[in-house]
């Protein structure tokens, strides 16, 4: 991508991100400390999107900084990607939470939630084209492939995303976080079939319909 590309692409997600703070589409939008709009390459070929902020993000207004988010770094380092060069946001960018009365739990977003700010994700797809979208976990997976979709049996497909970018499903970490001993090497062999699925699919060669008008223009 040249540089006029990548100013292009940060100046949209700076704008949309503004918007994105003032939003308040949403309960959780009063009781978040921070909107976490996303972060990263604006011209990634990978986006990352996980299901949505938690307390640390909330804090630091950034994806994927907590225990979930160091797991996530190394994930995508086994299949060769640090962290900068792909795009990592959430399906909702406000932190849900549950007053437990002592304090402020996380909780998954509810579906309201989840179609209140699909607007802004849907953006942010606009905005980066990315070739490859992996979706962390159930709730995210759910909300490409539909209510249907069985994180279990269906993690490692590839499925037709919005603006037709190909999306495909593995385990969030924090579910492998959950897990302990051999249940938890499993877990990682299973993920890391699915990373490696995402990396084949980035190692493609891009078809001469997705190049830039900069490369088409060289030869004019
Ligand atoms: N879990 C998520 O789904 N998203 C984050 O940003 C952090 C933890």
């Amino acid at each position: 991508m040249s540089l006029q590309q990548r100013t292009q692409h940060q100046s949209a997600l700076d704008r949309a991100s503004a918007v994105v703070a003032l939003c308040r589409k949403c309960g959780i939008g009063a009781t978040r400390t921070n909107s976490v709009y996303g972060e990263g390459d604006p011209c990634a070929q990978l986006m990352v999107v996980g299901e949505g902020p938690g307390e640390t993000e909330d804090k630091l207004g950034r994806p994927f900084v907590g225990r979930a988010g160091e797991l996530l770094d190394k994930m995508l380092l086994a299949i060769g990607l640090p962290r900068e060069d792909v795009y990592i946001c959430n399906t909702v960018k406000c932190r849900p939470t549950l007053d437990t009365g002592t304090r402020l739990a996380n909780r998954a977003p509810t579906p309201d939630e989840m179609r209140n700010c699909r607007p802004y994700l849907d953006e942010q797809i606009e905005i980066l084209r990315p070739r490859v979208i992996l979706a962390l976990g159930a709730p995210a997976a759910k909300s490409f492939m539909g209510e249907k979709f069985s994180i279990t049996k269906q993690r490692g497909q590839w499925f037709d995303g919005p603006l037709g970018v190909p999306v495909i499903a593995t385990f969030h970490p924090a579910y492998i976080l959950r897990q302990t001993g051999g249940a938890m090497t499993e877990v990682k062999k299973l993920v890391f079939a699915d990373l490696k699925a995402v990396r084949a699919r980035l190692d493609e060669p891009v078809p001469a319909t997705e190049s830039t008008p900069e490369q088409v223009s060289l030869f004019d």
